[in-house]
């Protein structure tokens, strides 16, 4: 080869093989090859003179002879891809042309030329991959915009429909059930359609836009809608709009029932008589109706935020928590009565119903609490109570009560042995009195004697009214006689004071007292009495005015 020759091969960026053809052409031998083969494939730079077989391992060889023979059978160039190895775990893509060259006919060399098209390759298979992404990328579009249960349409910027999924199209029949109207603001002509040309507008200036209409269906059935415009926009040019369909009427009316009855609550709260109160699950007051202000005193502003159990009496705060736990735990009304404390710190009873509320997953949300002032109704229980158990003209106990303690007292004798007494006692002569002076007089001497028996005793006696003009007193501890006698003797001194109706009108009256001092193991209750009641008769048939004790 010539040296000039040589040089162009050198510059060439391919790799260039000079292989010359043997007589038998049967081997093919390395006559020149180019500075880049030479970089590439190094071991070929010892390769001058040698045959493709002493050059090349014997797969590679056998491959190489089949190309550079198919040369010599077609007499024509031929091109073929392959790889080659260039170093280490690196293979590099070729395209190589295989060219004759011939001398009177015969083909003496043949030229190869080596092209390196690796990146070409990349570059193809890059090609291949986005085309693969693109396809899914369609699937994953096509699947959105069929499957979704939103009914979604592609509109042109006139509004006609070009594309819809299912869900439109079950949509679009409830307004034309012929399925030719193909235009969204024909189909929507019932609503109002200035509003959606108007944000249709909107969209079309590339803001993604949302209406709520109110419409009819073909079967009079009234709907709410709500329609989204979502701008197609390539290049900056709005190509089209996707719109989005939802039938919003159930969720639209559950939030209105919903202000409805948000607004009758507020209504009723407002104006009730009763405590209104909205209480989350710690009881933390959420509202408080304004009568908070006219029946406890109370800012009901200020309440909020704030515990209810600051409004109730503390001795009352375990039973409130209890009522609420289990009002949330069963979710069922509870009714409990509890103090509530006023402004100026006085008690006042209510009874209060507190009634858990859910949301709509059916999860407690809060508790509503009606709280009715039930002041009057405790104090009149209070008194039916008191009046069970007590005389109503003097106020003292009555005999219902004395007979209560009475068993208390035999039963704690029985333990203790402490000795006790029973003190019967009877106005002399009453009668005249109220004949006399007249029944209320004699009312007023009745009251007067309680009043003078209750003086004259301990707390722990029991002064009673029998009924009538008579009294009967129960001393639970008697350590000694001398003791039980500094009772009588008190007692007999307060009644024999004088009795005063007015400012010249005052009298005296004789009392007979039986008492019964029990020193004994045996005894009931009932038999105490009647020892008492015997002493008592003993002293009016003695003559009256006298103190008769018996043991
Ligand atoms: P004695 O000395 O034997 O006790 O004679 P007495 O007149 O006191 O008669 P007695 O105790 O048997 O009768 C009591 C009378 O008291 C009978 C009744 O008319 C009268 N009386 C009973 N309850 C009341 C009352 O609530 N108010 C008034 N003013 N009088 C009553
Ligand atoms: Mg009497």
């Amino acid at each position: 080869m010539e040296l000039s020759s040589q040089k162009i091969i050198d510059g060439m960026t391919d790799m260039v093989f000079v292989m010359r053809v043997d007589h038998q052409y049967e081997r093919f031998i390395y006559e020149a090859i180019n500075q880049k083969a030479k970089e590439e494939l190094p071991l070929l730079s010892e390769s001058i003179g040698l045959s493709i077989d002493e050059v090349n391992p014997p797969v590679l060889a056998s491959i190489l002879n089949y190309h550079y023979q198919k040369v010599l059978t077609t007499n024509e160039p031929i091109k073929y891809i392959d790889d080659y190895f260039v170093r280490e775990n690196e293979t590099k893509a070729s395209e190589t042309t295989l060219t004759p060259v011939f001398n009177h006919d015969v083909i003496t060399h043949i030229v190869g030329v080596v092209k390196d098209i690796t990146s070409l390759k990349q570059a193809e298979v890059q090609n291949e991959r986005s085309k693969a992404r693109l396809k899914q990328s369609r699937k994953r579009y096509k699947a959105l915009f069929d499957e979704n249960t939103d009914a979604i349409a592609y509109l042109n910027l006139s509004g006609d429909i070009i594309r819809m999924n299912n869900a439109c199209r079950v949509f679009v029949q409830q307004f034309d059930q012929s399925g030719e109207d193909k235009n969204i603001f024909s189909l929507l002509k019932a609503g109002d359609l200035k509003l959606l040309l108007e944000r249709f507008n909107e969209a079309k200036n590339q803001e993604t836009v949302s209406v709520d209409l109110r419409h009819k269906t073909m079967d009079h059935v009234p709907i709410i809608i709500q329609v989204k415009f979502i701008p197609y926009v390539l290049d900056d040019q709005t190509e089209g709009i996707y719109c989005i369909i939802k039938d919003m009427t159930a969720e639209v009316t559950a939030k209105e029932a919903l202000m409805q009855s948000e607004e009758r609550f507020r209504l009723i709260a407002e104006h009730s008589s009763d405590l209104i109160q909205l209480v989350d699950h710690k009881e933390i007051l959420l509202y408080a109706s304004p009568s908070h202000e006219s029946i406890l005193g109370y800012d009901d502003q200020l309440l909020e935020q704030r515990s209810l159990l600051e409004l109730v009496s503390d001795k009352h705060h375990t039973v409130l928590v209890k009522h609420f736990n289990r009002s949330k735990e069963k979710n069922e009304t509870e009714r409990f009565e509890v103090q509530l404390k006023t402004r100026d710190d006085r008690l006042q009873w209510f009874e209060l119903q507190i009634e858990p509320i859910e949301d709509q997953n059916g999860r407690f949300n809060h508790f509503v609490v009606v709280g009715r002032d039930v002041e009057e109704r405790k104090a009149y229980e209070e008194k039916l109570q008191y009046f069970a158990y007590h005389d109503p003209l003097t106020g003292v106990a009555n005999r219902r009560l004395l007979s209560d303690r009475l068993e208390q007292v035999v039963a704690f004798y029985k333990r203790n042995q402490i000795p006790f007494a029973m003190i019967m006692i009877d106005i002399d002569d009453f009668k005249v009195i109220n004949d006399d002076y007249g029944h209320d007089a004699g009312d007023v001497v009745i009251q007067e004697v309680a009043k003078r028996l209750q003086g004259s005793v301990r707390e722990v006696d029991t002064v009673s009214r029998f009924g009538g003009d008579e009294f009967a007193i129960l001393l639970p501890e008697i350590d000694t006689k001398e003791n039980l006698s500094t009772v009588l003797v008190r007692i007999e001194s307060m009644l024999q004071k004088p009795y005063l109706f007015s400012e010249n009108n005052h009298f005296n009256i004789g009392i007979s007292l039986g008492v019964y001092l029990h020193e004994d193991e045996q005894v009931d209750a009932l038999s105490v009495l009647s020892q008492a009641d015997h002493a008592l008769y003993d002293a009016k048939r003695a003559g009256k005015n006298r103190t008769i004790i018996k043991s």
